[in-house]
């Protein structure tokens, strides 16, 4: 009998990648909410007015949202068992003819820091090394995430009128919760609503967060491509 543990055949992985089993792409059509902290303008100016379509997402990406819509449903079911008030699932906020939108996970109360009060609820799955980052330096001085997690809360308490939010973070590796609390901070939240404004109604692209290529965060970016990005400066032509 040949041993077929030594036959590298991958036909389960390339079957699930052929089944269609997420026909949700990735449609905006509008300026996330979610994304208005991220720290490159340009990325922000690209996804709005060039990618405005859905753009093909590989199978493995999208098995990587589903699972974060996975942790994120069973915390929701914990917070549920431990006694949390929650409610609001995926309210929606909308501006500029609903040309800048976003959802928020929900509102929760009984927290131990301020029990009556109602926090915007914003639930996030990270890899180890986010996760430790988040737990020393706090979840706002992260650039890769935490400070789109910071500006998506801010932007959702300016809309609902809640005054704190509360963001907890799920360890993809071990499982381990973090938590960290906000309070609405006006100045902040109307920094994010111009820069929205002056997103959707640029008609040139900004500055990227840098011209080198291989600058950390854009290694990263789905723009870091002559398509895109790379295609023209500031003082060159509009593509
Ligand atoms: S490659 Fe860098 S500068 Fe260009 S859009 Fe992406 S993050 Fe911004």
């Amino acid at each position: 009998m040949p041993d077929i543990s030594i036959i590298n055949d991958q036909s389960i992985p390339a079957r699930i990648a052929r089944a269609g089993l997420y026909p949700r792409q990735r449609k905006r059509g509008y300026l996330g909410m979610s994304e208005i902290g991220d720290p490159c303008e340009r990325r922000l100016w690209l996804s709005y007015h060039v990618e405005k379509q859905p753009g093909k997402i590989s199978n493995r990406l999208l098995r990587v949202f589903d699972m974060g819509d996975i942790i994120e449903d069973r915390l929701i079911l914990h917070l549920q068992k431990s006694l949390y008030h929650v409610k609001n699932f995926q309210e929606e906020y909308s501006d500029f003819d609903g040309q800048f939108q976003g959802h928020c996970d929900g509102h929760i109360r009984g927290m131990y820091e301020a029990p009556d009060k109602w926090h915007i609820l914003e639930i996030k799955s990270a890899n180890q090394s986010s996760f430790n980052g988040f737990v020393k330096h706090g979840i706002q001085q992260n650039r890769m995430f935490g400070e789109k997690y910071y500006a998506q809360v801010q932007i959702y308490m300016h809309y609902s009128g809640l005054d704190r939010a509360v963001i907890l973070v799920e360890n993809k590796n071990d499982s381990r919760l973090y938590q960290e609390r906000f309070r609405y901070c006006r100045k902040d939240a109307l920094n994010l609503y111009e820069k929205a404004w002056w997103i959707i109604n640029a008609d040139y692209q900004p500055n990227g967060i840098s011209k080198k290529e291989t600058f950390w965060i854009c290694r990263m970016c789905r723009y870091n491509n002559p398509d895109y990005c790379r295609k023209k400066w500031e003082g060159e032509e509009l593509f």
